[in-house]
């Protein structure tokens, strides 16, 4: 059937603006990484992809690599694009990015010129784009020299095709060289991709500071730590999990007791706020207005509905953070 966008879209959904920049993301975004690729069911990705559109979820994030096989995550949006998504192109933030292992040979990893921009067109092309709206450096490189990876990003955007330049993985001392650098070049970096968590807090150690004084916004990655801080493993391991998939990056050993009664007691507190564990880790990386959207990623449709539910109770009062700061601590 062919797909026509639920007209109250907009009604709902926060958005916010990244960094110092005109561009506004949603407070939610949704990331293509697990559940859209060759080995993963197309009609299931393509019902998230709709839904997600259909609850004001106007930016999707993506890298040349998601699959598996990698790149066959863009392929299938590509195909999604074609079929469901080409007229709302202007409503919508495409990412992709560059860093991570993609073909053999020394041009096909890490951040060169070389490699970023083959890669980028690459993208496009399995995409149908003319242009993404956010090309990110997926990881620092220690080997090559920071000036020439910023300069490729300012000389992608600067070729049009992508329109903002962000960073991901980048630890604060980097960051802020890479910051300073594209500055210099005239195309100011947009936004950093951290992974953000109750369970991974490294960037409140000096990352948030440097992005706030460099205007820079920020979109968390892997916010619900890849499943762990929902109700899902409380009882167990699931068969339908990340944790029991074989292509899954979670790993059966990652979720210990430990956690597991850390998630028990989270959980709880979720239920006296009247939310799911789901909506509340979701709601708590917003706190305090630090970062400008949280990506999430689905292995289907409740799941959104359920983590964009998130938005009818973002508050905080100083007793709840303080029991999430004692039962993270324990
Ligand atoms: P999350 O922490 O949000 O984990 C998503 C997984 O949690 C889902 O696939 C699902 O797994 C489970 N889940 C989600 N919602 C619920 C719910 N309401 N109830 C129960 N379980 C739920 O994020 P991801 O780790 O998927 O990362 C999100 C995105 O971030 C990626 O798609 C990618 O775009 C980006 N990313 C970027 C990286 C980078 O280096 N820049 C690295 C990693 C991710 P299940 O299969 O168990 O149902």
């Amino acid at each position: 059937m062919v797909y026509q966008a639920n007209s109250n879209r907009y009604a709902t959904m926060k958005y916010n603006r990244v960094g110092r920049s005109g561009l506004k993301l949603p407070a939610v975004s949704l990331g293509l990484w697990h559940n859209f690729g060759g080995v993963d069911n197309y009609e299931n990705g393509r019902a998230m992809v709709r839904r997600a559109f259909d609850l004001g979820i106007t930016h999707f994030d993506l890298a040349n690599n998601y699959g598996p096989p990698g790149g066959s995550a863009e392929e299938n949006f590509g195909r999604m694009l074609a079929t469901d998504m080409k007229p709302y192109r202007d409503e919508l933030i495409i990412s992709t990015k560059a860093g991570y292992h993609m073909w053999n040979g020394p041009y096909g990893d890490w951040g060169s010129r070389k490699y970023l921009v083959s890669s980028l067109d690459q993208s496009l092309k399995r995409m149908g784009l003319d242009y993404v709206d956010i090309f990110y450096h997926h990881r620092p490189d220690p080997d090559t020299p920071l000036e020439e990876t910023m300069a490729a990003l300012d000389h992608i955007v600067r070729s049009g095709k992508a329109l903002y330049a962000g960073i991901s993985n980048y630890r604060p001392a980097r960051a802020k060289e890479a910051i300073d650098i594209l500055k210099g070049l005239g195309t100011p970096l947009l936004i950093h991709q951290p992974n953000y968590s109750m369970f991974d807090r490294w960037i409140e150690d000096g990352l948030q500071d440097v992005l706030e004084e460099g205007g820079v916004g920020s979109i968390v990655f892997s916010p619900l730590a890849q499943g762990l801080l929902t109700d899902k493993y409380i009882k167990g391991i699931p068969a339908d999990s990340r944790a029991a998939s074989k292509t899954g990056f979670l790993q059966e050993s990652q979720v210990t007791a430990e956690k597991v009664d850390k998630i028990r007691r989270l959980n709880d507190l979720a239920a006296d706020r009247g939310q799911t564990l789901a909506q509340m880790s979701l709601a708590w990386t917003l706190r305090g207005d630090r970062v400008t959207s949280v990506l999430i990623g689905a292995s289907r449709v409740s799941q959104l509905d359920d983590n964009v539910g998130m938005l009818n109770r973002l508050d905080f009062s100083a007793d709840e953070l303080a029991r999430i700061e004692d039962i993270l601590k324990s």
